[in-house]
C-alpha cells in the first residue's frame, strides 16, 4: 500500500455520519445554474462554516493535449457522456472560505482575474458578495502553487500581496520547489513566469508557515498529503462534531474526464504516476466511506459524493 492510499484510508470516520444526518441534499442542475449565477453557497460541517466561491471557467480548447496518449475524439466522447459541451473543455474554478474558531481561512485564492476572460469572478466582486473582504482573512492555506490557485493572492502588475496581514500556510515540499532560484531554468518555459512571480512575493510575506505530513493547521482543518499533481499538493479535511468534508484540490480535475477514466493521466500533473495513484486512492476511499468530497475544478456546486457508474465513476454535487 503506498503512502497516499494509507493516508486517505486512515481517517474519515465522520463521513458516514454526515450521510446519515441527511443535512445535505443533491440538487437538480437548474438549481446548480442559479447557484453559479449567485457565485457562492455555504454549508456547515459541525461548527465550521464552509463557503464555496465560484471563480468562473477556462474554456480550454486542448482536446488532444489534456490527457497523455488519449485521442481528441475520446476526450470529446467523455464530455458528451457527461452531458457537457464539446466546444471546449470546461475547466471551472471554485475556491473555499472556512470559518472556524473565530478565524476566517481562505483555501487557495482563485485566479485573480489574471488567467482567462471568463474566469476571475471572485476578484471582480464575487468574494465581496459572499461577505469576505481582504482584511477579514486571517490565514491562507495553499493547496499547491499553480496559477489558478495563487494568482488571486497577488496583484497582476506588481505581485503585491492581496492579503499581506494573513498567515500563509503551504506544504514545505511545494514551497521549497517553487521558491528555489535554481528551479527557474529547469522548468518548462510556460512555468518560468509563475516561479518568478512566486519568488517575488511569497518569501517577503511576513508570516509564512510551512508544514509537512498530515497536520491540524487550524482547529478542525487538517492537511492530507496528496502528491502528484504538484510536488507538495495537499488536500484539506475539515472535521467538526463527527461531520467532515475533504477538499481534494486538483487531485482530480474535470470529473467527466479524469474521474470517469481513472487511468487517464492529466498532462498538467507534475508526477503522472504518483498523481494517478493518488486519484485512485481517493476514489477508493470516497466510495468505501461514502465521503463528502470537494474539488477545485468540479464545477459549481463543487462538493458532493463520488458514486459508481457501472465500471466508471461520477461526481454528484450536493448543497445544504
Ligand atoms: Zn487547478
Amino acid at each position: 500500500m503506498n503512502t497516499t492510499r494509507r493516508q486517505f484510508l486512515a481517517s474519515s470516520a465522520g463521513v458516514a455520519a454526515l450521510g446519515l444526518t441527511g443535512n445535505l441534499a443533491f440538487l437538480p442542475s437548474a438549481q446548480a445554474a442559479d447557484l453559479r449565477k449567485k457565485g457562492h453557497y455555504s454549508y456547515k460541517i459541525g461548527d465550521i462554516e464552509v463557503i464555496s466561491i465560484y471563480d468562473g471557467v477556462w474554456q480550454n480548447p486542448g482536446f488532444g493535449a489534456i490527457a497523455k496518449g488519449v485521442a481528441e475524439d475520446d476526450v470529446k466522447a467523455a464530455l458528451t457522456k457527461a452531458g457537457q459541451t464539446t466546444e471546449y473543455i470546461p475547466i471551472e474554478f471554485a475556491f473555499t472560505v472556512i470559518k472556524s474558531a473565530g478565524k476566517t481561512i481562505l483555501l487557495d485564492g482563485g485566479t485573480g482575474a489574471q488567467l482567462a476572460p471568463t474566469a476571475g469572478l471572485a476578484a471582480k466582486g464575487g468574494l465581496a458578495a459572499a461577505g469576505i473582504t481582504p482584511d477579514m482573512v486571517d490565514t491562507v492555506i495553499v493547496s499547491h502553487m499553480h496559477p489558478d490557485h495563487i494568482f488571486g493572492l497577488m496583484e497582476k502588475e506588481t505581485n503585491a500581496q492581496v492579503y499581506p496581514n494573513a498567515e500563509i500556510m503551504v506544504n514545505e515540499t511545494e514551497y521549497n520547489f517553487w521558491t528555489d532560484p535554481a528551479i527557474i531554468p529547469k522548468l518548462p518555459e510556460r512555468r518560468q513566469g509563475l516561479a518568478k512571480r512566486i519568488q517575488a512575493t511569497f518569501p517577503n510575506w511576513k508570516n509564512v508557515t510551512l508544514f509537512n505530513g498530515d497536520k491540524e493547521l487550524v482547529p478542525g482543518v487538517n492537511s492530507v498529503e496528496s502528491f502528484g499533481h504538484a510536488p507538495g499538493h495537499t488536500s484539506i479535511r475539515i472535521s467538526s462534531n463527527g461531520d467532515d468534508v475533504t477538499l481534494i484540490g486538483d487531485a482530480i480535475i474535470v470529473p467527466a474526464l479524469f474521474l470517469a477514466n481513472l487511468d487517464w493521466q492529466l498532462a498538467f500533473d507534475a508526477d503522472k504516476d504518483q498523481a494517478t495513484a493518488t486519484r485512485k486512492a481517493i476514489v477508493e476511499q470516497a466510495i468505501a466511506d461514502n465521503m463528502m468530497i470537494g474539488g477545485y475544478h468540479f464545477g459549481f456546486p463543487n462538493a458532493g459524493k463520488i458514486e459508481k457508474d457501472g465500471n466508471s465513476h461520477v461526481f454528484v454535487p450536493a448543497v445544504v
